[in-house]
């Protein structure tokens, strides 16, 4: 696949963020993230060669190859669960998007203090309660983040969250608030908590009329994907 009408959708795409943040009045900044799971090496130069400098994969198994096939420096992200018996994995990524439980955020502590490095991490949350996904409770957020703060080895930026596909805006708007509270209450305690990862597809403009700092889109980029 060519991708050859990327830089089009790119330019629509931002501008539809542009005007979701001028509507939202957050004033935030926003980092496109482009998720080529399931694409190969060649969707991500294009992203490149569109000026996307971030890319977002759910897998290690399947990132690790991709990167070593890719020369361009973007920033990768990890989007997807982490397996405890992968998290050396994190090394080679920008971000990790999807700290979903106690055991794993202290597993990654463990991993930064061993690397003498601490590991930038959101914790992810699940807002709307769905049996199906991973993540913290927001009631956790404020326990969790307070015994993060004797975590050296994890810098928790921020937090991520995924709303129900389809999902009414109502809804969404009311899943996209609690992970900005969230976020503000890990700001309160200290942490350096910027990012607000939310927004796919189907949602990025209610994402970032709440506040969303980071967006991350595969499909309204790249197609649907095959799966
Ligand atoms: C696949 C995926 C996305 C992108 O989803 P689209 O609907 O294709 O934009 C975003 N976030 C996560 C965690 C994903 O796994």
């Amino acid at each position: 696949m060519l991708y050859e009408d990327l830089a089009g959708r790119l330019a629509e795409v931002r501008e539809r963020i542009a005007a979701a943040v001028a509507r939202g009045g957050h004033g935030q900044l926003v980092t496109l993230v482009a998720v080529t799971k399931t694409h190969g090496p060649d969707a991500v130069r294009a992203a490149w060669n569109a000026g996307v400098h971030d890319v977002g994969e759910n897998r290690v198994q399947e990132a690790l190859p991709k990167m070593h096939a890719v020369t361009e420096p973007v920033r990768w992200h990890l989007i997807g669960h982490l397996q405890r018996n992968k998290l050396k994995a994190v090394d080679h990524f920008t971000l990790l998007h999807s700290v979903d439980s106690r055991r794993l955020a202290e597993a990654v502590h463990e991993h930064g203090v061993s690397r003498r490095r601490p590991v930038h991490a959101l914790l992810q949350l699940n807002v709307s309660g769905e049996t199906s996904k991973g993540g913290f409770a927001p009631a956790d957020v404020e326990p969790v983040g307070e015994w993060l703060c004797g975590c050296g080895g994890i810098a928790v930026q921020g937090v991520m969250t995924m709303a129900p596909l389809g999902a009414p805006e109502a809804a969404l708007r009311e899943i996209f608030a609690g992970a900005r509270a969230a976020r503000d209450t890990l700001c309160r305690l200290g942490h350096p908590a910027a990012e607000l990862s939310m927004g796919m597809s189907g949602d990025y403009e209610v994402a970032v009329e709440e506040g969303a700092t980071m967006v991350r889109l595969g499909t309204i980029l790249f197609g649907a994907r095959g799966t």
